[in-house]
């Protein structure tokens, strides 16, 4: 079978390698070449820790990077694909042009998948011509270890690429769970509201970061506190999330923490700008705090 990713940055070359490891075809699309050679060291950087732990073959290895072709074209990449799934930079009107380009290239029975986090399906599905063909298929950071993908039905999703889409992620191995497209869907809208009363703890002086982590590493058998996982995800996106339930369901428990909303504007995205709670140093993994909250 034939897949297309559209994007190759961290979740889309993820995406990739599930798929080729488990014998798809897979056409990997980005829009420069360069954005394209990181997404394949990326996942041959991947497949060699897998080859070391003994969990994958060289013969393996060989065959799943064999499987993927790179592509500069949308047109060239999803020609003859069955399944496309999006993952490109979450911003809706880049995923309503990527939706419309696939709707017109596409061949007329491929299921159109999105990765977002937290853009609307209904909505993706409403610019293409095909609204029972799209489809939410949203994989977990990262890709290839994670076993869920919430595979959400936009309000015109039909019941039959629905249970497609479920076996389809079952052949990769992963654990599908059906959600309804509601804004944060069921993963973001329970996990966000948990990281931003973490950074309202933080704000009003409860407790200090490491202990608001602890709290919840140990107590709640969490195996990364919700300070550090936020730093993980990027405070940007979180904040771009919080921002989408807050509009989206009218409730002001969804406001974003003021202070959260200063470490973005200050740059201090967590773990890819170097800084957000905790201060991160290339080729070290002590968690330090960040010196803003150090005690
Ligand atoms: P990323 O920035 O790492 O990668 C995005 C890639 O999309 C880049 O390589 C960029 O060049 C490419 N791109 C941009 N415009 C494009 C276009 N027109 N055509 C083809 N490629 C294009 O982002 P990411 O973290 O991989 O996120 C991708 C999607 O996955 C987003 O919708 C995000 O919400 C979702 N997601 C992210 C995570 C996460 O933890 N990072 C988890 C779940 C879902």
């Amino acid at each position: 079978m034939n897949v297309a990713v559209i994007g190759s940055g961290t979740m889309g070359n993820g995406i990739a390698h599930v798929f080729a490891q488990h014998g798809f075809a897979v056409a990997l699309i980005d829009i420069n070449q360069p954005a394209l050679d990181r997404g394949v060291a990326t996942i041959t950087k991947n497949l060699d820790r897998q080859v070391t732990k003994a969990t994958l073959s060289e013969e393996d290895k060989a065959g799943t990077l064999g499987r993927i072709r790179t592509f500069t074209s949308v047109a060239a990449g999803v020609a003859d694909a069955e399944l496309v799934v999006e993952a490109a930079t979450e911003n809706v009107d880049l995923k309503l042009q990527i939706f419309r380009e696939l709707d017109q290239h596409a061949p007329a029975g491929a299921i159109l998948a999105s990765n977002t986090s937290s853009i609307s399906i209904t909505k993706i599905a409403a610019v293409t011509k095909r609204p029972a063909q799209v489809i939410g298929m949203h994989f977990m950071n990262p890709v290839p270890v994670m076993k869920l993908v919430e595979v959400i039905r936009g309000y015109a999703t039909s019941d039959e690429v629905t249970a497609r889409v479920m076996d389809l992620s079952r052949r990769l191995g992963k654990t599908p769970t059906e959600v309804n497209d509601y804004p944060g869907f069921v993963a973001n809208r329970i996990l966000m509201p948990m990281i931003n009363e973490a950074i309202i703890s933080l704000f009003e002086g409860v407790a200090g970061v490491a202990e608001i982590d602890t709290v919840m590493k140990l107590g709640m058998a969490h195996p990364m506190g919700p300070l550090q996982l936020a730093d993980f995800i990027g405070l940007d996106v979180c904040l771009a999330i919080l921002r989408v339930l807050h509009e989206g369901l009218g409730n002001p428990k969804y406001a974003p923490c003021p202070l959260l909303v200063n470490m973005v504007m200050a740059g201090r995205l967590g773990v890819k700008s170097g800084e957000g709670f905790y201060q991160y140093t290339a080729g070290s993994k002590d968690l330090v705090v960040a010196p803003r909250f150090a005690k």
